[in-house]
């Protein structure tokens, strides 16, 4: 039997957070050290201006930081934006990329987002691969095929395990309030895993997929007990320690 991947718990502040609400990270570093995640990995992506701050906080701690996106480029003239390296060297190990809101409010392309991967993965960081469809796409029945094309369009060719995180969130779901149900997060979670078998040569069993979307104390352990959900990314809901530290009790 193959062993299962550590599971992943993921919070994305995305453009949210002073540097007063690292309060909230000092706060999730004191309930980890009392237990509050199992066995889980914990990751915070706050915007990266505070990463360096969130490193200091998380030092000897087993958090472990993210940033929420990347250039493809190590360093160059491309002004106000982060590259992967940028990251590595502020305290960053993983780095979203190919969010919904940068899909469509950046019109970010599967070609750029495998790009974004390659970079990451040149600076030492894991990709986490966001994909997911919209309410039209799953209306019209296509989820499966859109979320494959993603998948195929935005994986690195040469990627291991260790290097990516696969992250569902259905557009729809997102800061919405509403998931899907626990048959379609199973069926598409048993899809997503088939289809990492094939892309990447057998190496699919091992390989992290989150699911979020709406993520919430209430529903989290329902979600996080669904075949093939290793974990989850959480927005709004990270954003405090409270909630994101009763998100991480479905994981003990
Ligand atoms: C997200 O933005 O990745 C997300 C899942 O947001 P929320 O948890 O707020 O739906």
């Amino acid at each position: 039997m193959t062993q299962r991947p550590r599971p992943l718990l993921a919070g994305n502040w995305k453009m949210n957070g002073l540097r007063k609400g690292l309060a909230e990270i000092e706060a999730i570093r004191a309930g980890v050290a009392a237990g509050g995640a199992g066995q889980a990995e914990v990751l915070v992506c706050p915007p990266a201006i505070l990463l360096m701050a969130a490193e200091k906080i998380c030092e000897g701690s087993p958090i472990v930081l993210g940033g929420q996106d990347c250039h493809v480029e190590p360093s160059g003239a491309f002004t106000g934006d982060i590259s992967a390296e940028m990251l590595k060297d502020a305290g960053a190990s993983y780095v979203i990329l190919g969010h919904s809101e940068r899909r469509s409010l950046h019109r970010e392309s599967n070609d750029l987002i495998r790009a974004k991967a390659i970079a990451a993965l040149r600076a030492g960081l894991t990709a986490i691969i966001c994909v997911g469809e919209t309410r039209a796409e799953r209306e019209a029945g296509e989820a499966l095929p859109v979320v494959g094309a993603q998948l195929e369009g935005s994986i690195p060719p040469d990627s291991v395990p260790q290097s990516i995180v696969i992250a569902y969130e259905p557009v729809w779901a997102i800061g919405t309030g509403l998931t899907p149900t626990l048959e379609d997060v199973a069926e598409m979670h048993s899809f997503i895993r088939s289809q990492l078998d094939l892309l990447l040569r057998g190496q699919g069993d091992t390989i992290r997929i989150l699911y979020g979307g709406s993520v919430k104390p209430g529903n989290a352990a329902e979600l996080m007990a669904v075949a093939n959900v290793d974990g989850a990314l959480v927005g709004g809901a990270s954003l405090t320690a409270n909630d994101f530290l009763a998100i991480a009790a479905a994981f003990r």
